[in-house]
């Protein structure tokens, strides 16, 4: 596969990237996944304009325009032969030796990209998955996407280490969103969510859902409930990028409504599924 860094287009194994780059030492950095749909790269616009918002709330400056980053992403796409995937791509505050504070004088930040083939995980939209709740110890902003991970990664291994596909963040007495997904439930047809504040990251796929909502005359309370409210929703669902809108059928192997995915979630991803490229809705 070819692999995007500083400005060039490489084979993966004859690119190397610096012991000081202090994405390596702090995670001290951000990043986007992007999807490709039928060789197209789906809501691009969205993700490169939240990479530059993340990296402007941490004091970075990415030396790419977002119209200059989506011509990367799409060339990636077009010489990996991409037609169904991503793109992933992270931006560092650059190589210096290891000092917390910012280095002097500025160093260029380090732009990093490469392309995956992998298809929709058509399974689990389908068949919905098993979720666990764990506090949610992360720092408090997690409205940027950094590559500081760690909380999300101890949080992830702690569900599959309950044969569960995602964990349901708690952060004192309300649920959040998910440790790579945001949460949604739904209860007497309303879609709740928690609001997009510094407590959550504002997924792109988080936005479509609420505008689809909105064009199929869904009502939505962006507003935080609490695990035992989340446990009595008729229906529950999480976003994001790669997992498109997949049902949450048990949180703590307890099944929620009837334990299968439920009417309105299904019309929602029939919906989700209506604006991705027709060829590959399918799949
Ligand atoms: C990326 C991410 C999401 C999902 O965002 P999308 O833009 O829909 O992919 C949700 N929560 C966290 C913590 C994330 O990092």
């Amino acid at each position: 596969m070819i692999h995007f860094i500083d400005g060039q287009f490489l084979a993966k194994d004859s690119l190397t990237i610096s012991i000081d780059d202090r994405g390596y030492y702090f995670g001290d950095g951000v990043y986007e996944v992007v999807k490709v749909y039928d060789g197209e790269l789906y809501t691009a616009e969205e993700h490169f304009e939240r990479l530059s918002q993340s990296a402007t709330k941490v004091k970075m400056t990415i030396p790419y325009s977002e119209q200059q980053l989506i011509d990367i992403a799409k060339e990636l796409v077009k010489v990996n032969g991409i037609v169904t995937g991503h793109i992933y791509m992270q931006v560092t505050r650059g190589v210096s030796s290891r000092v917390h504070q910012f280095p002097n004088p500025e160093v260029a930040p380090v732009v990093t990209a490469y392309a995956v083939h992998n298809q929709r995980p058509m399974k689990t939209i389908e068949n919905g998955v098993g979720t666990i709740f764990v506090d949610d110890i992360r720092w408090l902003r997690c409205d940027i996407k950094s590559l500081n991970l760690l909380g999300s990664v101890l949080a992830k291994q702690e569900a599959f280490e309950a044969n569960c596909a995602e964990a349901i963040l708690v952060r004192d007495g309300i649920v959040t969103e998910g440790s790579s997904t945001n949460m949604f439930g739904i209860k007497d047809g309303i879609v709740y969510t928690h609001p997009a504040s510094n407590l959550i990251l504002n997924g792109i796929t988080r936005r479509v859902v609420l505008r689809l909502c909105e064009e199929n005359g869904i009502p939505v309370e962006e507003k935080a409930f609490a695990p035992e409210e989340a446990l009595a929703m008729d229906e529950f669902f999480m976003t994001s990028t790669t997992a498109e809108v997949t049902p949450v059928i048990t949180i703590d192997g307890k099944a929620i409504g009837s334990g299968v995915p439920g009417p309105l979630t299904k019309k929602l991803q029939e919906a989700f599924a209506r604006q991705i490229p027709v060829s590959v809705a399918g799949e």
